[in-house]
């Protein structure tokens, strides 16, 4: 870095700032925000600045301007408008050993302002050096829309109360406390103008303790890699999360979203090795949440699909413990998606089937033939090594040996990789490309290619074909 973010004291200090037109006036505006002194220096000022004078709210110097002027000010800002008498002011300023900034002229500061999301007490200044002020208008712009405009209020009002909390809560509960009090109830109430019952559930949590255990497991959707395909809501537990349980396939670049404090652990089976069977992932997850933490089970994709959710949620209802699902992108979308194609397409695709090629031992084999029958897409999840047994197999059950077939491998992560063939090549596909794991296979049983497939004889294809384009 080369600059660093501070956030200076301002009550009872003064800023300078030298010039009486627009750009000071500019400067003006911002300093107005906080609780510093406001000295403007210049033989004349413009209306604006003359009102602010006039109004008590800043104190004007009209000349002549020396280091004096500047010293044991908290910045000054250098805002004439003239290039060159902006250059000796700002010498006169830094001679003061005053933290200086001045207008258009990056040699000539000690200190840049940034962009600011303003929701007093809570600050947020963003800065990019100087390399790309339209970026950090654009994260500005973000993060206005993340926070509610009276967050500010209700931050100061939580402030207020940060002693009280300290005398009656034990500092293990403290933090469990001021997490209830910006997600749960009193923020939604202040954000909703209700700020009398905000604070009456401060207190009355402060008085009584919280109104009820707040141990939570969430399932979470991480979605198939790329971390812009989480959903808010995702995301959200992930920053509220005290622990994390996480799979192989979740992305590390999506664990970044979580609290840098949150611990995290890995729960995934590496290939071959079974470290963390599904009875000891729902006794961990169950007793976290009951020792009152919020629990992230991060899995890959959609939790309710082919994601062990149901085992989950039994083990915390058992313990009474409240348990959600925060759906995800699943994979046969984002395989689909990648490609710029849709899992339906109409007039030939009109059902998705969502199939595992790798189902529990013991359990009967699948119905082939109905998994796939004319119009349907079906995906296969966890089917590159039986490549060679859903070919065979669905060739049997009928499947024409035109299908379709899209191999998708690690779908939208930077390793994302297509394959296309027909069904009779599925299985020579995988294996001459040495296709890996995560992958998806796609296999269209279109209706029109099955139609024309049955209906039509050979010879007369060609004509239809012609026809149909017609
Ligand atoms: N719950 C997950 C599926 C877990 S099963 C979901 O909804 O997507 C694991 C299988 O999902 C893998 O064997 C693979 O078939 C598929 N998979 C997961 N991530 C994938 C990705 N990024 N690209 C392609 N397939 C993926």
């Amino acid at each position: 870095m080369k600059t660093f973010p501070m956030f200076l004291r301002m009550t009872g200090r003064t800023v300078v700032i030298a010039g009486g037109g627009e750009q000071a006036a500019q400067k003006a505006r911002l300093i107005l925000k906080t609780e510093a002194r406001l000295l403007l220096a210049a033989p004349a000022l413009d209306p604006e600045l003359a009102a602010l004078v006039a109004s008590g709210r800043a104190s004007h110097h009209p000349g002549p301007v020396t280091a004096d002027t500047f010293q044991n000010a908290a910045l000054a800002f250098i805002a004439t408008g003239c290039p060159a008498l902006d250059a000796a002011l700002a010498t006169l300023s830094r001679a003061a050993g005053t933290v200086t900034n001045t207008v258009d002229q990056p040699e000539l500061c000690d200190a840049f302002t940034p962009s600011i999301v303003d929701r007093d007490p809570l600050v947020v200044a963003i800065g990019t050096e100087g390399a790309a002020p339209v970026l950090a208008r654009q994260v500005k712009t973000r993060i206005e829309t993340m926070l509610e405009p009276r967050l500010g209020e209700f931050t100061a009002m939580a402030g207020r109360m940060r002693e009280a909390v300290a005398r009656s809560i034990p500092k293990p509960a403290r933090r469990a406390f001021w997490r209830w009090a910006f997600t749960e109830a009193p923020r939604r109430l202040h954000a909703a103008g209700s700020e009398r019952e905000a604070a009456r559930a401060l207190k009355e949590a402060v008085a009584k303790g919280l109104p009820e255990a707040t141990g939570l497991i969430s399932l979470v959707g991480a979605g198939p890699g790329a971390r812009d395909l989480l959903t808010l809501r995702a995301v959200q537990r992930l920053q509220e999360a005290d622990v994390i349980f996480y799979d192989r396939l979740v992305d590390p670049e999506v664990l970044e979203l979580a609290r840098r404090d949150a611990e995290r652990v890995f729960v995934g089976k590496e290939v071959g090795a079974c470290s963390w069977p599904q009875h000891k992932i729902d006794a961990v997850i169950v007793a976290a949440a009951r020792a009152g933490q919020r629990v992230v089970r991060l899995k890959s994709g959609d939790p309710g699909i082919f994601g062990r959710a149901t085992e989950e949620l039994a083990a915390a209802r058992a313990h009474g413990i409240t348990v959600e699902i925060v759906p995800g992108v699943t994979a046969a979308s984002a395989s689909a998606a990648a490609r710029g194609r849709s899992l339906t397409e109409r007039g030939a695709t009109d059902r998705v089937v969502f199939a595992t090629g790798t189902c529990r031992a013991g359990d009967a084999a699948p119905d082939w033939g109905a998994l796939c029958t004319p119009g349907t897409t079906l995906a296969l999840y966890m089917g590159v090594a039986r490549a060679a047994e859903i070919e065979a197999n669905l060739l049997a059950a009928g499947v024409p040996a035109t299908a379709e077939v899209e191999i998708t491998c690690s779908a939208s992560t930077a390793a994302e990789r297509h394959l296309a063939c027909t069904l009779s090549d599925l299985a020579r596909t995988v294996t001459g490309e040495a296709v890996a794991n995560p992958a998806i296979i796609l296999v269209r049983n279109s209706k029109q290619r099955a139609a024309v497939a049955e209906i039509v004889p050979a010879a007369a294809r060609p004509a239809l074909a012609l026809a149909a384009s017609a």
